[in-house]
């Protein structure tokens, strides 16, 4: 069993936000901000590349509603969801990080050569 599923069945403890009958929502353990959030569904997804989107629609809704608890929805945001090796998913189980709290920065992503791509 994975580690955010061992999560879901509470095998892990975790410092929860809120939780429903399809997601939950936790404390990052390593910040990247003052508000870092993982919204995860309860089944195992293996990334956002096998997503159904009636998963997805739910979901959305889900983080939606973790932004209003956690009163940053007229402050600001960020939701971003690794996928694979280059995106640099390390939990194999689709989660969403919620940032905020403070203006976030907009990074360099990549030292790769950005320029001629297209
Ligand atoms: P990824 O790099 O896969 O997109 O993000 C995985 C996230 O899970 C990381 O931000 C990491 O800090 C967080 N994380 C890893 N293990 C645990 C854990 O046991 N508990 C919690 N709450 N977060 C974790
Ligand atoms: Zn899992």
């Amino acid at each position: 069993m994975c580690l955010f599923c061992k999560i879901v069945n509470k095998e892990i403890p975790s410092n929860i936000i809120l939780e429903d009958d399809e997601f939950i929502a936790f404390h990052d353990i390593n910040p990247k901000a003052p508000i870092h959030i993982l919204a995860i569904p309860k089944v195992h997804v293996d990334s956002f590349n096998d997503v159904s989107p009636e998963l997805m629609a739910n979901m959305t809704v889900f983080i939606q509603s973790i932004a209003k608890e956690v009163q940053i929805v007229q402050s600001g945001y960020r939701v971003i969801t690794n996928i694979g090796e280059n995106g640099g998913q390390e939990v194999k189980h689709l989660h969403f990080h919620v940032l905020g709290g403070t203006k976030l920065k907009w990074g360099h992503f990549s030292d790769a050569d950005t320029q001629g791509h297209f």
